[in-house]
């Protein structure tokens, strides 16, 4: 498959296009939210130490890693993935596999139904524009090329596309799940009315280029173990001082 130019720029989405042209709103609040966001992101990484979080070097084991991570629990997922790839071998047999077995054999990480069949529509997609199931040929391209063919797989949205580039094409991008949404806006990064659909871009303005790798991975760890969704522990966070969320709850003021 030729690669540079099927997916060029101009097949990219007009939205996002537009997105990525716009002028901040105000140049001063974005250069002192960039400021907050480095020493966040220096404090995190202190913290946690930028763990991978299971994370696949393999662009296929990842896509296919964050499809299974859809909806369930890290431990769930973690063992289907690892069953997955012993039990197959090579994705080439999970194609020819009847769908069943597949449903079968990820069933412990829920929505097998959904899961199963995308996985295969996945692969099949990728074979036939690669030749082999191998995203190797995504090296060439341009974030925005990459982009705008991860998303155009079955069911492979932006945070998906994005988990892909950043943790095996090596991409200074940022991929926004539920607990970096969350960590993010709690901190004062994102706008609490900013669509699912802006979270990206609009993180990605305010967090640097080669802090992006860290923020997301420790934001990640943050949000699973201390600013949790329901009760977050405000009394133990490390970054009490920056936040916004409890400024707003409190008389602490933020750094
Ligand atoms: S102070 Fe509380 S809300 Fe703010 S980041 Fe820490 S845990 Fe989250």
């Amino acid at each position: 498959m030729k690669t540079r130019g099927k997916y060029s720029s101009q097949r990219v989405p007009r939205s996002s296009r537009h997105r990525e042209t716009q002028s901040p709103p105000n140049q001063s609040s974005q250069r002192s939210h960039r400021q907050r966001a480095k020493r966040v992101t220096f404090r995190l990484e202190s913290i946690y130490g930028s763990p991978r979080h299971g994370n696949k070097y393999d662009p296929i084991d990842e896509l296919i890693f964050i499809i299974l991570s859809q909806m369930t629990t890290q431990p769930s997922f973690d063992r289907v993935f690892t069953r997955l790839k012993k039990e197959t071998q090579s994705w080439d047999r999970v194609i020819k596999m009847p769908l069943s077995i597949l449903k079968e054999l990820i069933a412990d990480a829920g929505l097998s139904n959904q899961k199963a069949p995308r996985i295969k529509a996945i692969l099949e997609r990728i074979k036939k524009d690669f030749g082999e199931i191998s995203l190797a040929g995504l090296h060439n391209l341009r974030n925005k090329e990459v982009v705008a063919y991860l998303t155009s797989l079955p069911g492979v949205g932006i945070k998906t596309a994005k988990c892909v580039m950043m943790y095996s094409l090596g991409r200074q991008v940022l991929p926004v799940d539920t607990h970096v949404e969350r960590v993010a806006k709690r901190l004062g990064f994102l706008n609490t009315h900013t669509p699912i659909s802006q979270v990206h871009s609009e993180l990605e303005s305010v967090v640097p280029p080669t802090l992006r790798y860290a923020f997301h991975v420790n934001a990640l760890s943050h949000g699973r173990q201390v600013c949790l969704a329901a009760r977050p522990k405000c009394h133990a966070c490390q970054l009490r001082r920056m936040c916004q969320y409890l400024k707003a709850k409190t008389s602490i003021k933020p750094d």
